[in-house]
């Protein structure tokens, strides 16, 4: 539908709802938004579905969250009639699942592809939002869901002479789809976060000579990732329904095996604790070693158990006792950052053609023609693989420059930090929704099932303000105030805090420092959100639509 409005310009297209993102989260918006026989338009910058799982396409890419988990829960056919092939799912497998909820659900012909936002403006004489793209459009809706993803934004290292480099260079969340040539080149590799972590092994079993360049070392933990077991499949597509009841009532959304001890790790003498350790560390659960112990994520004494405990097992892999000791983090408590699971990772060290540099000592000075020179060597190389993560959490929503109320820049409201209220609104801002926001649990919970939770939540509120002829929706400075206080009270009982880390924004040069995810749970979380909805959004902003007189209307004398 064309037609014609004078701030938006005369080829604007008029809907209820822009769908910004068809990642998991805009996928599921569009599909419930289409269902409820909403007009919804959704906007993407890539040629495909999948969000994160399109974008990541370097090899070893993997969820850490196991497959039967980390999947949609809205569709009982779907996920009855869909089999993973692999515990923890591969890139592979879960753009193709992104394809096939698409294909399913005929999602296609209602997303642009190829599309970029690049401006959201909020109009006060009509209460809603103008969205631009690069590709020229603009849309005008009443409601804009930002589903833009929490790591999306590249980070990228602004060392001189990057662009003189003769090789070629990556960044691993923009992998080329034909894929890089990496067989019997000299690689570099930048960063040791999950993303370095998974691509190591890859690049080594290829590759000349792999260089990775090391500036903080990271906790891994074996992923022992397996085909999926048709058992466990059948037991978990037998109880579907009541096992994703079950998730949405824990702290992080995920089920956990019944390993974890609940118990403090001062409660075992020495050798049982090490016993205890033992048998997490070889059980097949992944990320769930991190909570063998009630208090290692709370406790430095208990913390520093459970790092030690893992940096042994890091010196008992790799052979070279140099290696080990660098490969072995000390600056920080385990769990700080995000924990990493990996396959051969460590044991990649022991290959003659992988090599570890120190860039904390001797950091990176430039890249030149032929590689990358640090303080101490000059480093030939083919290939600089960037895996330096990501402006987490605000990048993505800071990149569009939304302008709210009164012309108001998103960028000036979040200088010092972004503020929200639940991670799904920000004053000025109204109608506009946030999937995963700063202030949420994001990526902290399983992210399929949360932002499915949060898209309902929306709907609803969404569904409210039509039924009670509500045309502007926001939260007020106080109440983003409030749950800053909610936020900060929580972050302040963790381990994360006080890490520097892209959790905290440290990874990115002049970005606020603060913890940008609410670490209280999920559960906690979403009582928080159901009860102001049930509340009758008490404390919110609503502004009234304006009534339109039909021809018949008499005004009263
Ligand atoms: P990341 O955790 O931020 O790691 C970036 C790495 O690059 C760090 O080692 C960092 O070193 C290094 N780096 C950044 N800038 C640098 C610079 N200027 N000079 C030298 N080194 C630099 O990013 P990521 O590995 O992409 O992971 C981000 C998140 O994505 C993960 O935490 C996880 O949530 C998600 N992810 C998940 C999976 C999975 O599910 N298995 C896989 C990949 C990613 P410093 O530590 O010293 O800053």
């Amino acid at each position: 539908m064309s037609t014609s409005t004078p701030e938006a310009g005369p080829t604007a297209e008029h809907f209820d709802a822009v769908v910004i993102g068809a990642g998991f989260s805009g996928m599921y918006a569009l599909h419930r938004l289409r269902q409820q026989g909403r007009r919804v338009v959704c906007v993407e910058a890539g040629d495909g579905v999948g969000g994160t799982w399109y974008w990541n396409r370097y090899p070893g890419a993997r969820v850490d969250i196991e497959s039967m988990q980390y999947s949609y829960s809205f569709d009982e056919e779907l996920q009855q009639e869909w089999s993973w092939s692999e515990h923890f799912s591969p890139q592979p497998d879960l753009e193709a699942y992104a394809n096939h909820v698409a294909d399913r659900f005929d999602l296609r012909e209602d997303i642009r592809f190829e599309t970029r936002v690049n401006e959201l403006t909020f109009d006060d004489t009509v209460d809603k939002w103008t969205v631009g793209t690069a590709s020229g459009d603009r849309f005008v809706a009443t409601y804009v869901i930002a589903a833009t993803g929490s790591l999306d934004v590249s980070n990228v290292p602004d060392w001189p002479g990057l662009d003189r480099f003769r090789g070629q260079a990556y960044h691993t969340s923009r992998w080329p789809k034909e894929g890089a040539e990496l067989a019997g080149k000299r690689v570099g590799l930048i960063g040791t976060g999950s993303t370095g972590i998974q691509i190591t092994p890859e690049i080594a079993a290829v590759a000349e000579h792999l260089t990775a360049f090391q500036r903080t070392p990271n906790f891994s933990l074996p992923a022992r990732n397996r085909r999926l077991d048709p058992d466990y499949e059948r037991e978990w597509k037998a109880d579907y329904p009541e096992r994703r009841k079950q998730i949405l009532g824990t702290h992080g959304a995920v089920l956990m095996s019944n390993a974890a001890e609940q118990r403090s790790i001062f409660d075992y003498t020495a050798e049982e604790r090490e016993e205890v350790m033992e048998r997490a560390w070889n059980a097949r659960n992944g990320l769930e070693f991190i909570r063998t112990f009630t208090d290692t994520s709370s406790d430095p004494k208990a913390n520093e158990i459970l790092a030690e405990f893992v940096r042994n097992k890091i010196r008992s892999i790799v052979h070279d006792p140099e290696t080990a000791e660098l490969l072995c983090p000390k600056t920080y408590p385990i769990g700080g950052k995000r924990i990493c699971i990996d396959s051969g990772y460590y044991e990649t060290f022991n290959r003659d053609n992988v090599t570890l540099v120190d860039i904390r000592t001797h950091p990176i000075e430039e890249v030149t023609e032929s590689g990358i020179r640090t303080t101490e060597a000059e480093h030939d190389l083919d290939v600089i693989i960037f895996a330096t993560g990501f402006d987490a959490m605000t990048g993505s929503m800071l990149r569009m420059d939304p302008t709210g109320v009164d012309g108001a820049r998103l960028a000036d409201h979040w200088a010092d930090g972004p503020r929200t209220v639940f991670g799904l609104m920000t004053a000025g801002f109204p109608n506009l929704f946030m999937v995963h926001g700063p202030g949420s649990p994001s990526v902290l919970a399983q992210m399929i099932t949360t932002g499915e939770w949060q898209v309902d939540w929306i709907l609803r509120t969404i569904d409210h303000l039509d039924e009670n002829g509500i045309s502007r929706f926001g939260v007020t400075p106080a109440q983003e105030s409030e749950w800053a206080g909610e936020v900060d009270t929580a972050a302040s009982r963790t381990m994360h805090a006080r890490t520097d880390s892209w959790y905290t924004g440290a990874n990115i040069p002049g970005k606020p420092r603060a913890l940008l995810m609410y670490v209280g749970g999920f559960q906690r979380y979403s009582d928080l959100c159901t009860r102001a909805a049930e509340e009758g959004y008490t404390g919110f902003e609503m502004k009234q639509r304006a009534l339109t007189l039909g021809p018949n209307h008499q005004t009263p004398q």
